[in-house]
């Protein structure tokens, strides 16, 4: 059976290619098939690898039409194909696009999916032309109305109040006079996208004493009417098991490609904050007369594959000779300069495949290597007789301090879970940030960095079976069981 896929219903924003929101931009990169309609910018559309498919199901008035049904059977057939489906609506998508008939099309269908809001253009096209749509003094209240209402749709209205909290009670009395019933369904939703995210759905009559019951804080918008109801259905897919949680992850920009997107995937509120950042040292000629010495060279890092290529320029020059890389995840990176390991450690670590050493004993070994890692390898090498070097290349540096209000709200607000993917990491930020008002979850990558970040204090909560990003979630998601 075919792994089922995902769709995006993502906001395009207004127009301004720059105006789609950067996880818009993120998914759409990432999208086997765009479903897009007739208000969106082609402009946008580039963003979308080159051979993704781009499906128009732009409603043209009075021209040909994709009907709404059909839109929403594409996106399930395409889904169910294994696809990753981006639906791509003008502005926002819950904003007069039908985006909601989609969801819930797609939420009965049981296909997962998840909500990129945008700009909307009620708000955006007015702003540039030097319209606020709000301005203390001049109004207290914006509405959003259908000029042209489309067929079969009925009145009924939807009412957003910002800033309702503390005025709850009165807010909601405001709504009954102006004409909803007190059975209306009416919604509470706090910190809408951030960690701590809550929503309380309740009654026009109730939600203020629902709301103090529950103890709900600002910021919060109230919802009124009968779209709540819609939660029920369009809630329950939108929401990953990471929803509402903060995540830090502290692994390094290069590594951590693809990372953020798939926390964020599972609904976290991710933090990149990482603890590593590679300096390549400056090439010395010498580094070239020993790669020629050598028989065999050993990497230990994609830095490490990345000085090679650096060093030797040509990678022909490498002909005759053996490489032996620590892990798989090294031996991917090798394979992107055209080179294939020829033997792969079993990893964790570089001691861990001067174990396993497949050499001869008079062959010359160069561990080309970086400042943070010992000479572990080097040594256990030597102690048994082989010929070997180490060569280090590279400087990996951590971060001399946080950004101030980063750091002042991790040790107010806290974390909910913290990601390391070496000890070096988990030492670097237990520096940065020694307090926490209550210490957060941590995820590993594997046993080594488990055991580091054991030994500066951290608790480890969830340890990764197999070592990448879906490694951790898998660990983190058993976890919170
Ligand atoms: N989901 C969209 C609205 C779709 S309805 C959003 O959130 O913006 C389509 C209507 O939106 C158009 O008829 C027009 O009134 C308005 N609209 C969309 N893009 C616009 C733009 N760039 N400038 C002005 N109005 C726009």
């Amino acid at each position: 059976m075919v792994k089922q896929g995902k769709v995006w219903l993502v906001g395009a924003g207004p127009g301004d290619p720059g105006l789609i929101t950067l996880k818009g931009r993120e998914v759409l990169r990432r999208a086997d098939v765009v479903f897009f309609d007739r208000l969106v910018n082609p402009g946008i559309l580039i963003w979308a690898r080159p051979g993704t498919e781009l499906v128009d199901v732009g409603k043209e008035p009075g021209g040909k039409r994709t009907e709404q049904g059909a839109i929403g059977k594409k996106l399930i057939q395409a889904a169910r194909s294994g696809k990753q489906v981006v639906r791509l609506k003008g502005g926002d998508p819950f904003v007069f696009g039908r985006g909601g008939e989609e969801a819930e099309a797609l939420a009965k269908a049981g296909i997962s999916f998840e909500v990129v809001p945008g700009v909307t253009a009620g708000v955006a096209a007015p702003a540039v032309e030097g319209i606020p749509v709000t301005h203390r003094g001049l109004s207290t209240e914006l509405v959003f109305k259908i000029g042209a209402r489309a067929e079969g749709s009925v009145s009924g209205r939807t009412l957003v109040g910002y800033m309702s909290v503390e005025g709850l009670k009165d807010f909601l009395e405001q709504a009954v006079e102006s004409g909803f019933s007190p059975e209306t369904p009416a919604a509470l939703v706090s910190k809408g996208t951030c960690r701590g995210q809550k929503t309380l759905v309740s009654t026009v009559a109730n939600l203020a004493v629902d709301a103090r019951m529950a103890e709900i804080r600002a910021p919060a918008v109230v919802v009124v009417g009968g779209v709540v109801a819609l939660r029920k259905w369009i809630g329950q897919q939108n929401r990953g098991r990471l929803a509402g949680q903060r995540v830090v992850l502290t692994v390094s920009k290069a590594l951590g490609k693809g990372w953020r997107q798939l926390f964020e995937e599972h609904g976290a509120e991710v933090w990149e904050l990482p603890m590593t950042r590679i300096l390549q040292l400056p090439l010395r000629e010498s580094w070239k007369k020993e790669v020629a010495k050598a028989k065999w060279i050993v990497l230990s890092s994609g830095a490490g594959v990345r000085s090679l290529s650096g060093i030797v320029e040509d990678v022909r020059k490498l002909a005759g000779k053996r490489i032996a890389v620590v892990g798989r995840s090294t031996a991917e990176i090798l394979k992107t300069i055209g080179l294939r390991a020829d033997f792969t450690g079993p990893g964790p670590g570089a001691e861990a495949l001067a174990r396993r050493w497949p050499g001869n004993k008079p062959d010359p070994v160069l561990h080309i290597t970086g400042n943070e890692e010992g000479g572990g390898f080097a040594d256990f090498l030597k102690k048994k007789g082989y010929r070997v070097k180490r060569l280090v290349v590279y400087r990996n540096e951590g971060p001399q301090q946080l950004a101030q209000p980063v750091r002042e709200a991790l040790v107010k607000e806290g974390a909910d879970w913290v990601v390391f993917s070496s000890g070096t990491a988990a030492e670097r930020f237990r520096r940065l940030v020694p307090s926490w008002p209550v210490e957060p979850k941590v995820a590993v990558i594997g046993p080594v960095t488990a055991r580091k970040a054991r030994k500066v204090g951290w608790k480890v909560r969830a340890l990764a079976k197999q070592v990448s990003a879906e490694g951790v979630i898998q660990a983190i998601l058993k976890n919170i069981q």
